[in-house]
């Protein structure tokens, strides 16, 4: 099964390789197809206030509906569309598409509901993002508060000067800003105190093995009193049984995203899920 290669190198041969590296020059092409093709959508996922029961916001989450292959979820292909720069047109994209959708609630007379896109590190270093921004929110009429911008951990600590200027020019539209997957970054956690960010999501991975798992019910509780003493918003990514949910609100965290409560929606189906049954 092992090649020799020189010496004492050797590596193991893989079958599959050629295949593989085939099927991602066909996963180019296709991306590259994908945007022009409409073939990409957003569902959205419903965040819940547990106290009030009922849906404050929604997350922008990108489908792709592959051409004979089906539909692919972002971990299929955000990363080549980091790789090859096409996360920038399709980030555009999804803001544009949920600040629409956003204002069409509105409309509907959802009028407190906030919309949240996740931007990529990429799409953040863009030198044209805050003007981008700006422009979507007036062509599209929605609130800036009414947006959130999820941004993670390791985008923030990279090149902090001009991400805490970035992250300013946002907030000075009166966009909200959130960090994604708090917890699994490499900060520390001085940033928080510099950065002017609205809520923190703790990770699903802290949040899997909740209530049993003392380790990650001693950092959910750190990051829920570290949460309330900056006077941020903490958020439960990734609920999906009852106890979670019990231990997260008996603990203060009030704010819930997940299967328990929902999977991500079609726009239309948003509107018949506000209330927690
Ligand atoms: P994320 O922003 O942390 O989004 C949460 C992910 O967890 C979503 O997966 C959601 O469907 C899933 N999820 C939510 N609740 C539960 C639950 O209770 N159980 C389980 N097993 N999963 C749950 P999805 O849609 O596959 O997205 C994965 C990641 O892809 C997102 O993680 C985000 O980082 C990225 N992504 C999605 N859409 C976009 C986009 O438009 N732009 C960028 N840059 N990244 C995106
Ligand atoms: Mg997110
Ligand atoms: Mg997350
Ligand atoms: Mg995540």
């Amino acid at each position: 099964k092992a090649k020799k290669l020189s010496g004492n190198q050797f590596q193991l041969y893989d079958p599959n390789l050629e295949d593989r590296s085939l099927g991602s020059v066909e996963l180019e092409n296709d991306l590259y197809k994908a945007l022009q093709n409409d073939e990409l959508t957003v569902v959205y996922q419903p965040k819940y206030d547990a106290m009030k029961s009922r849906m404050f916001g929604v997350e922008a989450l990108l489908r792709w509906h592959r051409p004979q292959k089906g539909i692919m979820k972002p971990k299929d292909f955000i990363p080549l569309a980091e790789e090859t720069g096409l996360i920038i047109p399709m980030g555009e994209w999804i803001l544009k598409k949920a600040c629409e959708q956003g204002k069409e609630w509105h409309n509907q007379g959802l009028d407190h509901l906030s919309v949240s896109v996740n931007l990529s590190p990429q799409q953040f270093n863009q030198e044209d993002l805050v003007a981008n921004v700006k422009t979507i929110l007036e062509e599209t009429d929605l609130p800036a508060p009414c947006l959130e911008l999820e941004l993670t951990e390791n985008l923030i600590i990279h090149n902090t000067e001009k991400t805490l200027r970035i992250i300013h020019d946002l907030k000075d539209l009166g966009v909200k800003i959130s960090i994604d997957d708090f917890g699994t970054g490499y900060s520390s956690l001085g940033y928080l105190k510099d950065f002017p960010v609205d809520t923190l999501k703790i990770d699903k991975t802290f949040i899997d093995e909740l209530p049993d798992n003392p380790n990650n019910a001693a950092i959910t509780n750190t990051i829920i009193t570290l949460g309330n003493s900056l006077k941020l918003n903490v958020l439960a990514e990734g609920v999906e049984k009852k106890e979670q949910l019990d231990y997260l609100t008996d603990n203060g965290c009030y704010l819930i995203q997940g299967y328990y409560f929902s999977r991500p929606l079609k726009a239309e189906d948003v509107i018949h899920q506000i209330y927690i049954r």
